[in-house]
């Protein structure tokens, strides 16, 4: 029979850094993940201050500044058809050397948070390694079942805590007792790359158009791009024609229109990829012997750019109540409730302002309504432009949430 003492459940942003976190606190540990690699397009590449400051407390400042990035400043939604911008967060205005988002595949973040990790000796990656049940011993969760996706072989690993870092579609979710409650998101999102051009914005650039919205990432040679489009509506869009939705994109993006040659964009609906936008959670993420945490407790909505930091924070929060008595065999349910407890007031405070994002702002405009037709983003965005204090806190909330996670003691090593 094989055993570990922390079992974690996916090797995203939450798991990798949690299993690098409990292993370097000597905490013996085994991420399982189903894929035989990190590098999934539709991950969102956005590294916030709290993250990068995370990197530097455990060493990794340097390893990470060498990986391909841009840094963007400011967090902004887009809030009329011609392209107008509202500064949610100026994070560049925030004191402190992490002042920006770092714009890194995330794939390259999740291969340094690996190799780091499997530094130490007890620490396990298992790649291709899929999932498929809990085990259960008279109520508690004892580990999982699991499938080998290289062979198809099956086992059975025991742990002594498991947690689900398995994302939006985790199988904790099919614990009634763990009480999913879901909020309506007004839109999906296509997702597609196209050329980019040295003459191009850097960054994060976003624009609205008739109808949708756009959000383009930076990836140097490419640019990797959303459009943001009516909740359900991906079959009638598709049935207006590839190039109608192309030449839309380019409308809502002035400067593209002012490059010598127009970009080729993608040539078929198959490399336009849906993206079904949710956002939930769960309102107890534990149960005896699991705990649930990242996107598995909470799916966000994409708006900010804030879910990879918000799966981290949960992470750094989780090793931090869980690595002594996860050490010491005395890990009991009050540990891991402190973890929800811990991570319920930014969870809960920042679905609240996507949902009023959603509502107020992207929501009308993907039913070709302006969002300004009120004028109460236009006051917000008045009261913020003459009171620079306030403008930070926004900022700061969207940089570090409602409160800095410390990693465990035993966890941080220096940079160089
Ligand atoms: C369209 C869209 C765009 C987004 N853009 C951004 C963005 O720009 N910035 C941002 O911060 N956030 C963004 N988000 C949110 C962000 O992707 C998530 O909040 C974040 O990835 C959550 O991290 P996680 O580790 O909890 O889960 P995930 O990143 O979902 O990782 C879960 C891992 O578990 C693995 N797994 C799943 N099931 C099993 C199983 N049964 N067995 C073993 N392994 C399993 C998966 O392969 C995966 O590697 C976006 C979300 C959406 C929907």
């Amino acid at each position: 029979m094989e055993r570990t003492t922390c079992c974690v459940v996916g090797g995203g942003p939450a798991g990798m850094v949690l299993g690098l976190l409990l292993a370097r606190a000597g905490v013996e540990v085994t991420v399982l993940e189903k894929h035989g690699d990190f590098l999934r397009d539709f991950r969102g590449d956005t590294v916030h201050p709290s993250t990068l400051r995370l990197l530097d407390d455990l060493g990794l400042a340097d390893r990470f500044a060498a990986l391909p990035q841009r840094h963007v400043h400011s967090i902004q939604l887009p809030i009329g058809r011609g392209g107008e911008l509202f500064t949610v967060g100026e994070i560049g205005s925030l004191p402190g050397k992490y002042n920006y988002v770092a714009m890194v595949p995330q794939w390259d973040l999740l291969d340094l948070l690996a190799d780091e990790a499997k530094r130490e000796p007890t620490f396990q990656l298992r790649m291709n390694t899929e999932v498929t049940s809990f085990l259960m011993e008279r109520g508690r969760v004892t580990g999982v079942r699991y499938r080998d996706r290289t062979n198809g072989s099956t086992g059975e690993l025991r742990a002594t805590l498991t947690v689900a870092c398995d994302g939006r579609g985790s199988l904790a979710r099919d614990l009634p007792e763990l009480g999913l409650q879901e909020f309506a998101c007004p839109m999906d999102v296509w997702w597609f790359r196209l050329p980019r051009e040295e003459s191009d914005p850097r960054g994060l650039v976003g624009n609205a158009g008739e109808r949708f919205l756009t959000a383009m990432i930076d990836r140097g040679d490419y640019w990797q791009c959303a459009a943001l489009i009516p909740k359900g509506a991906d079959a009638t869009c598709r049935a207006e024609g590839l190039d109608r939705f192309l030449a839309a994109f380019t409308e809502a993006t002035p400067w593209m229109r002012q490059r010598p040659d127009r970009a080729p964009g993608p040539r078929s609906w198959d490399e336009v990829k849906l993206l079904d936008v949710r956002m939930d959670r769960l309102r107890r993420w534990h149960r005896p012997g699991l705990l649930c945490v990242g996107d598995a407790a909470h799916a966000m909505s994409p708006v900010f750019g804030i879910g990879i930091n918000l799966a981290v924070e949960d992470a750094v929060a989780a090793a931090r109540h869980l690595a002594r008595p996860l050490r010491e065999g005395t890990v009991g349910l009050a540990d891991v409730r402190a973890v929800q407890r811990r991570r319920w007031p930014t969870t809960v405070a920042t679905q609240g302002l996507q949902r009023i994002a959603h509502a107020r702002v992207i929501g009308p405009l993907l039913q070709g309504r302006s969002p300004v037709a009120g004028g109460e983003p236009l006051r917000l965005a008045e009261v913020l432009t003459k009171a620079p204090w306030l403008k930070r806190a926004p900022a700061y909330f969207l940089a570090y949430g409602a409160g800095r996670e410390r990693p465990p003691a035993e966890s941080l090593r220096r940079s160089g």
